[in-house]
């Protein structure tokens, strides 16, 4: 018998696309769960349905009835939670720890929008810094303020993120007063495909607010006019046809890319073997590498430390790899759970053999025997460990992300040479740094902050408040230059600008009076 046809939401209007359809597998059991089709939909219909009844909705409420609305919706998530977390273990081959990532990750994200919108208050613009003068007579005077721009917003998101993915996007947009249409990932578009469902019946959103479109992407960037934005999580090749779409590159529709990353950990040159700084390093490493079997943009993918301590390192870490229990997330002695299918299986094997042609094996995955998993069938890997003492001859481990329990240890000698070797990464969205000294962190953080989009500092002090590495905090900026995409995400109410447009007001002080009583002031 064929699994159901899950319906996409387009049009104000649940609508089942045509054809047989594309199968949506369990990644441990191999055994199909659904199927998803956008073949036949009107896009162009659909967006313009959007853009005209869920934007103009959405504009005529203040910033405090948006973030009202966001309140709902977390509540709506929050009580079908369970249904969630069966989705997550069926489709991504997750953990319980590893879903709440994804799912109770998502609705705190929603929440400190939800938050921070209400204290905008029953404003419908915003005003973006003082007024200037510019000339002798302060009566004619410019204010820049912000306007939700009349468009959509597409989300093109990756597969490991189903639901933080939509959610860390669409809680700015809808905030913003822009509507959203999600394409998820396809090996895990039912967990996305089944909030928009509990949202949308719901009836909290506005008719048009929030639309899903499961399957092919085909003719979605074709709908786009110039007011609408586009943001894409994935890979760097398909980012690549997003930028040059004619949507883009000749409509000048906004683009966000979050795309590949070579994070890199840090340890200080100072620190010794016993030192607290070192011992923080190994269990970020660690964990960084097994949350989500790896299949985090953010992941530790490189692990930089003096020379001296390369065997050190590569012993301690490799000790805490080997105890993780990798195989079915239905079993509680499971630590580590699936990647999300067998392509991607496929695709991990193949990275680690691209980069084993530069590193030696300091911790072989293939050691860890499958828990209640059947390696022909389920697409898990265990934990690999490569390393290598000459990472200044190296290319390939600078430049392949491979997404996966992967990372590669690397010795430096100074750490000029530190630096040097993490810029080689092209731009990553998170380094981390590993020290007990103030002015060594501020230092790695100047030099360190034109190449990334966060400077994660991890000191004894902190030790157990830091929010790790890897984990996207909605109040800091996500999102990193050169190879992770050169965009920006998230970052409290920074996450507003790519969904408003910023004009420059010129009058009279009057007229400019008049702007700011119906207006808020960002602040940052
Ligand atoms: P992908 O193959 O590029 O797919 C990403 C999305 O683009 C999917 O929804 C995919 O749909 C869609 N897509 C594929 N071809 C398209 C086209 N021609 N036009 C428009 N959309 C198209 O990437 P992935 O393999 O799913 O994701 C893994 C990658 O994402 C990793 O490299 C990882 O680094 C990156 N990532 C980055 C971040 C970040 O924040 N920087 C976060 C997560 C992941 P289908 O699934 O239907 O093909």
């Amino acid at each position: 018998m064929s699994t159901p046809l899950l319906p996409n939401h387009l049009g104000g209007r649940w609508q089942t696309g045509g054809g047989a359809g594309t199968p949506l597998f369990d990644p441990v059991l191999g055994t199909e769960l659904a199927r998803v089709s956008s073949q036949g939909l009107d896009l162009k219909e659909g967006f313009r349905f959007a853009r005209e009844q869920g934007g103009k909705a959405l504009r005529a409420l203040t910033y405090k009835e948006r973030a009202a609305l966001l309140q709902a919706v977390a509540q709506v998530l929050q009580k079908n939670r369970d249904a969630y977390y069966e989705i997550a273990t069926a489709n991504s081959g997750t953990t319980v720890k590893d879903s709440a990532v994804d799912i109770d990750g998502a609705i705190y994200t929603i929440g400190v929008y939800a938050k921070q919108g209400e204290a905008l208050g029953d404003a419908r613009v915003l005003l973006d810094g003082e007024r200037i003068r510019m000339g002798k007579d302060p009566l004619f005077q410019t204010q820049h303020i912000l306007t939700p721009t009349q468009g959509v917003a597409l989300f093109i998101n990756a597969f490991n993120f189903p639901s933080w993915g939509l959610w860390e996007k669409a809680a700015p947009a809808l905030l913003s007063g822009v509507p959203v249409i999600v394409k998820p990932a396809t090996a895990t578009a039912w967990l996305t495909q089944r909030m928009v469902q509990d949202v949308v019946d719901a009836g909290i959103l506005p008719a048009g607010a929030l639309s899903v479109v499961c399957g092919s992407s085909a003719g979605l960037m074709d709908a786009l006019e110039p007011f609408d934005v586009v943001s894409f999580t994935g890979s760097a090749e398909t980012a690549r046809i997003i930028r040059s779409h004619p949507a883009v590159a000749e409509r000048s529709v906004r683009c966000n890319i979050e795309a590949d990353s070579l994070n890199t950990a840090l340890l200080d040159p100072q620190a010794a073997a016993d030192s607290e700084a070192f011992q923080l390093l190994v269990n970020e490493v660690a964990r960084e590498m097994t949350v989500k079997a790896g299949q985090k943009c953010t992941a530790i993918r490189r692990v930089m430390v003096p020379r001296a301590l390369y065997d050190a390192a590569a012993q301690a870490i490799g000790a805490k790899l080997a105890k993780v229990t990798v195989g079915n997330p239905r079993n509680e002695s499971v630590r580590m759970g699936a990647l999300v299918s067998r392509e991607q299986h496929a695709s991990v094997l193949e990275g680690i053999a691209r980069l084993r042609a530069e590193a030696e094996v300091l911790h072989d995955g293939a050691s860890h025997a499958l828990v209640d998993a059947d390696p022909a069938v389920a697409a898990c890997v265990g934990p690999t460990l490569l390393g290598t003492r000459t990472p200044a001859s190296a290319k390939v481990l600078h430049e392949v992300e491979v997404f996966g329990p992967v990372a590669t240890l690397m010795a430096y000698d100074s750490i000029e040479e530190a630096y040097e070797l993490i810029r080689r990464g092209e731009g990553s969205l998170v380094v981390s740094v590993y020290s007990a000294d103030p002015a060594f962190i501020a230092q790695a953080a100047a030099e360190l902050g034109s190449s990334h989009g966060r400077v994660h500092a991890i000191s004894p002090d902190v030790a157990s408040l830091h929010t790790g590495h890897g984990n996207v905090m909605p109040q800091s900026l996500h999102g990193g230059p050169g190879r992770a995409g050169g965009g920006e995400e998230l970052g409290g109410l920074r996450a507003l600008n790519f969904y408003h447009r910023r004009s420059a007001v010129q009058a009279s002080s009057a007229a400019l009076d008049q702007l700011a009583s119906q207006a808020a002031l960002l602040k940052y």
